[in-house]
This record gives structure tokens, sequence and C-alpha cells, in this order.
């Protein structure tokens, strides 16, 4: 589905994969669930586009959901992966970057989860820094966003107003945007000021991890 041209979702991945189309190639933006590569791969053939030209890979954060079809793409395509550093060590390791604060049988139910959703251990070819720009849509700026994990990042392009955010923010089926809580996110305080900092940026259109894409996004970021 083009969102806007040249931004596209990627449907049935569970996660939203978003593919972002350059002249000089094709980016993607998160993997979704291991096996979602067969997706990614039809989808991007429906584009009239080959394997190779997929160039470049980045992971908002090291969550099985969201790398879990990475070994297999870096391999099918041959892509360049990006991540921060610190999420980027979790995908090497094949884990996530931060313990859940569960205890009991809540901990083992998150247990059962993770093994569904695990990653095999990808290479990250390239580190990412906050405010770094990318050669794609006419400069993609990489926005730390910590909180929902110790390294997450999401990506800003001014030229589309578009914001990609990863699990920093969710949207309700309702298209409000929600701060990332609760048990799976490392840090509630710097969540928020995830939030604040994305806010700032002037996003006409946000795409989130989980849930709707959020149109006239102005005033549908959490009030804090
Ligand atoms: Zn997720």
């Amino acid at each position: 589905m083009e969102i806007v041209p040249n931004v596209h979702a990627i449907p049935g991945t569970v996660v939203n994969v978003y593919l972002l189309v350059d002249a000089d190639g094709l980016t993607l933006i998160d993997t979704g669930l291991a096996g979602n590569d067969k997706k990614v791969l039809k989808y991007i053939a429906g584009l009239g586009r080959r394997p190779q030209d997929l160039k470049r890979i980045i992971l908002t954060h090291s969550d099985g959901d969201h790398v879990g079809a990475l070994a297999a793409l870096k391999a099918a395509t041959g892509a360049r992966t990006y991540a921060n550093p610190i999420e980027a060590k979790a995908i090497q390791a094949g884990r996530p970057s931060r313990a859940l604060k569960v205890r009991g049988i809540l901990a083992m139910l998150f247990k059962v989860m993770f093994i569904f959703f695990k990653a095999k251990p990808a290479t990250v070819d390239e580190l990412l820094s906050d405010g770094q720009v990318l050669p794609v849509l006419g400069g993609l700026r990489v926005v730390e966003t910590i909180g929902h994990t110790p390294g997450h990042i999401s990506l800003f392009a001014p030229s589309a107003k578009i914001l990609f955010t990863g699990d920093s923010m969710t949207a309700s089926a309702d298209g409000q945007l929600r701060t990332s809580r609760g048990r799976t996110t490392w840090d509630e305080v710097k969540a928020i000021e995830a939030v604040k900092i994305q806010a700032a940026l002037g996003a006409q259109i946000v795409c989130v991890g989980h849930g709707p894409i959020v149109r006239d996004a102005a005033n549908k970021f959490p009030q804090i």
C-alpha cells in the first residue's frame, strides 16, 4: 500500500514494515517476524523490482517482531543493515536489548512469547547515531527515541513530513498516538521524553510499528 509517493506499507506483516523507494534503490524500515521475508520480497517484485534493489534495512530496535526476518532478507538481497549500537549488539546476539519487568507466571509466559518472537542473529553493517541523515527520501534523519528499549531510534523524512516511530509510540484503532509503556518498556520516563522529541518534529504522517498509519498527526500525539 502506498502511503505517499515512494513510501509503502507492506501488508500482512503483523508488525508494520515500511518500504521507501529512491532512484538508487529501496530501503526497508524493520522486517517483521521470521518468515515475513517472503511477503517483503513478493511486494518488491510487485513493484517490478529485484531483491538486489533492496539496498538498506534500518532497524528501529532489536525486538524479534521487528528483526525476525532480517537474517533471511539480508541473505536474499545483500542489503546493508543499520541500527543504533546498543540494538545492533542485541541483534547480532539474537536477543532483546533489555529484560522485561516481569516475575513468576508472567515471566514464564513472556519467555514462551519470546521463543515465538526469537530472531536469528544477523550482522549489522552500520551503526547509527542521533541526528545522522541517510540518503533516503531526500534525507532521512535518525532520531534517538529511547525508552521502549535502551537504543531505540525513529526516522524522520522532512521532505514528506513523515515519521517512522517503531515502538516508541503505538497508534490506537481510532488513530490516536500512545506512549510506549508497561512491561515491555525499558524506561517509561525516557519513553515520554521520546514522545516530546517526536511531537516537535512537525510530522504530518506518523507510521508506527503497531497500529494504523496516522495522518494529520499534529494534534494526535499523546498529551503529556
Ligand atoms: Zn513491536
